[in-house]
C-alpha cells in the first residue's frame, strides 16, 4: 500500500480514518481497484483549510465501459442474479451492521472531505445510512406481483416485479454517504446492480462503502464505484448499457440528464434544487419557530436541497422574529468539522464560497437589507467559510429570493394573510419542501394542502425517514426516493399471460 501525497492531516483524525485516507485509492470495478485507464487523478481538498486530503482516479470513458460491463455481468451471470431474496436482504443488513461498526471512521472521513461537523456526519450521514440499509434489507422478501382478474377465459395472468437492471447513480457532495445510500439501498433491495459516482468534491466515503460491501460478501460487480467529475457522470448517463439513471444534484444538470434519459428511454429519477418557503403563522410558538427556522437554513451550512431559504413572517411579529434569528445566527460557532465545538463548517469549495458571496453581493445591490452576516470569515485558515447571513426584503423578485443559493443565506419577508403567503410560497420554479409553524391544526393542514411541494414540515423542519417518500414537485425533481415509491423506482413490472385451455 503506497502513501498518497498529502499535506498533514488534522490531529483529530482517528487511526482507522487516517489509514484509509492515506491508502492508495483506486476505482472499484468488480473486485479490482484499478487506477483510471488513462492514468488521470484529481485531488480532494479539506474545505476547512483548502489543502489536499488525497488523490483519487479520474474515471474516463474506458473505465465507465468496464464498470458498466462488469455490472451487467453481475446482474445476469453472477450469484447475485439468482440469489434468494432472503439472502439479498441478509447481505444488505450485513452492510448496515458493518457501516454501524465503522461509524466513527466513516463520520471522520465524511467530515474531513465535506467540512461538516463530525457529530452531524455521524448522526445524519452515517446513522442515516444504517437506517436506510436496515429498512431496505426488509424489502427483498416482500416484493410481490399479483394474479390479475382478466376477462379472457382459461387464462392465468400475473405480474412479476423484476430489477430494472444496471443503475448509474450520481450523487452530490452535501451528504455524500447518505445520498449514495438513498440510491444504493433500494437498488440492492430490488436486485439491481450499480455503478455509483460520488461527487468530485467528496469521493472518499463512497469508495469506503464499496469496499465494505465487498467485505460483507456482495458479489463483485454488484456495487461499483467510479470517482470522477461531471465528464465521468455524463459518460455514465450516455452509456447504452445503463438501464436506469438516478441523480441528485443541481437543476441545471438534472434537466440535461432528464433530456438524455428521455431520448434514450432510460428510466430516471431526479432529485434537484429547491428554494423552500418556511411560513410562521401569527399564533405560532415563536421560540420554537425561530429555533426551527435557524436549523432549516443554517443546518449543514445551508448546503441542503430542502433548506428553508425563504422565511415568511406575519408583519405584526416580524421585528421580534428577525431580531431573535439574527441573535442566534450571530452567536454561531464556525470552524473545521473535526473540531467538536464547531456548529457550522465551511462551505464545500472556493467555488461555492465565491458563488454564495456573489449572491450576497447581488442581494445588497438589488436592495435587500442585511440583518446579520454577509461576509467570508476565518480567512486565515484557508477554509471556505461564510457567516450565517440574514436578509430582510419585502420583494420576492430579487435573485436571492428566487434562486437556489446552497449556502447559509436566509431571506425573510413580512406578509399579511394566509392566502397571500400561500401564493408567494408557491411562486417560483421549485417545489421540494415547505414549512408551517402554527398551533392551529386547521390552518396547518389547509396550508399543507395549498403548498406545492413534495414535503411539508409542520412545527419542525426536515423530518426524514427511510419509509417516508422524498422528492420534488415542479423543477425540484422527478420521482421519489425512500419507502415503497423509492423501491418501485428500481423495479419493472412484467405481465405474464398463460393460456390454460
Ligand atoms: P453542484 O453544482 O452542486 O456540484 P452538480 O449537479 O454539478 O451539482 O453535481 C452533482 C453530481 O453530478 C456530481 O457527482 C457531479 O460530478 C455530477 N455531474 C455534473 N455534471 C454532470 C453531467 N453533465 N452529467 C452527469 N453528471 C454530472
Amino acid at each position: 500500500m503506497s502513501t498518497a501525497a498529502t499535506t498533514a492531516l488534522p490531529d483529530a483524525l482517528g487511526r482507522a480514518a487516517r489509514e484509509f485516507i492515506v491508502s492508495e485509492h483506486g476505482l472499484l470495478i468488480g473486485d479490482q481497484r484499478p487506477q483510471a485507464a488513462d492514468g488521470r487523478t484529481f485531488a480532494t481538498l479539506d474545505p476547512a483549510t483548502g489543502s489536499e486530503i488525497a488523490k483519487v482516479p479520474q474515471a474516463g470513458a474506458q473505465d465507465v465501459d468496464r464498470a458498466v460491463e462488469t455490472a451487467r455481468t453481475a446482474l445476469e451471470q453472477s450469484p447475485w442474479a439468482t440469489l434468494a431474496p432472503s439472502e439479498r436482504g441478509r447481505l444488505i443488513a450485513a452492510l448496515a451492521d458493518t457501516v454501524e461498526a465503522h461509524q466513527e471512521e466513516l463520520a471522520e472521513i465524511e467530515s474531513l472531505d465535506n467540512g461538516k461537523p463530525v457529530k452531524l456526519a455521524q448522526y445524519v450521514n452515517v446513522r442515516g445510512t444504517v437506517a436506510h440499509l436496515r429498512y431496505f434489507a426488509g424489502w427483498p422478501t416482500k416484493i410481490e406481483g399479483s394474479v390479475l382478474p382478466v376477462t379472457a377465459p382459461n387464462m392465468l395472468c400475473y405480474t412479476r416485479r423484476e430489477p430494472v437492471g444496471v443503475c448509474a447513480q450520481i450523487v452530490p457532495w452535501n451528504f455524500p454517504l447518505l445520498m449514495a445510500t438513498w440510491k444504493v439501498a433500494p437498488a440492492l433491495a430490488a436486485g439491481c446492480t450499480i455503478v455509483l459516482k460520488p461527487a468530485e468534491q467528496t469521493p472518499l466515503s463512497a469508495l469506503r462503502l464499496g469496499e465494505l460491501a465487498l467485505e460483507v460478501g456482495f458479489p463483485p460487480g454488484v456495487l461499483g464505484v467510479l470517482t470522477g467529475d461531471g465528464e465521468t457522470g455524463a459518460a455514465l448517463v450516455d452509456h447504452p448499457g445503463v438501464d436506469k439513471i438516478s441523480f441528485t444534484g443541481s437543476t441545471v444538470v438534472g434537466r440535461e440528464i432528464g433530456a438524455k434519459a428521455g431520448c434514450a428511454l432510460k428510466r430516471v429519477t431526479l432529485e434537484l434544487g429547491g428554494k423552500s418557503p418556511n411560513i410562521i403563522l401569527p399564533d405560532a410558538d415563536i421560540d420554537a419557530a425561530v429555533k426551527g427556522s435557524y436549523q432549516a437554513i443554517y443546518f449543514n451550512s445551508g448546503q441542503a436541497c430542502n433548506a428553508g431559504s425563504r422565511l415568511f413572517v406575519p408583519a405584526e411579529r416580524y421585528d421580534e422574529v428577525i431580531s431573535a434569528l439574527a441573535e442566534r445566527a450571530a452567536a454561531t460557532r464556525l470552524g473545521p468539522g473535526l473540531d467538536q465545538q464547531t456548529q457550522l463548517g465551511p462551505l464545500i469549495s472556493a467555488e461555492q464560497q465565491e458563488r454564495v458571496m456573489g449572491y450576497i453581493e447581488a442581494g445588497r445591490s438589488e436592495g435587500a437589507e442585511i440583518v446579520c452576516g454577509g461576509a467570508p470569515t476565518l480567512e486565515d485558515s484557508g477554509g471556505y467559510y461564510v457567516q450565517p447571513t440574514l436578509f430582510s426584503s419585502t420583494s420576492d423578485d430579487l435573485s436571492i429570493a428566487r434562486e437556489e443559493i446552497f449556502g447559509p443565506v436566509l431571506v425573510a419577508s413580512p406578509y399579511s394573510t394566509l392566502e397571500e403567503v400561500a401564493a408567494r410560497a408557491n411562486a417560483g420554479e421549485y417545489g421540494l419542501a415547505a414549512g408551517v409553524w402554527t398551533r392551529d391544526v386547521g390552518s396547518a393542514h389547509r396550508l399543507a394542502a395549498m403548498l406545492r411541494a413534495g414535503s411539508i414540515y409542520i412545527n419542525h423542519w426536515g423530518g426524514s425517514d427511510p419509509s417516508a417518500p422524498f422528492g420534488g414537485f415542479k423543477a425540484s425533481g422527478v420521482g421519489r426516493e425512500h419507502g415503497h415509491d423509492g423501491l418501485d423506482a428500481y423495479l419493472e413490472t412484467k405481465t405474464v399471460w398463460t393460456s390454460l385451455a
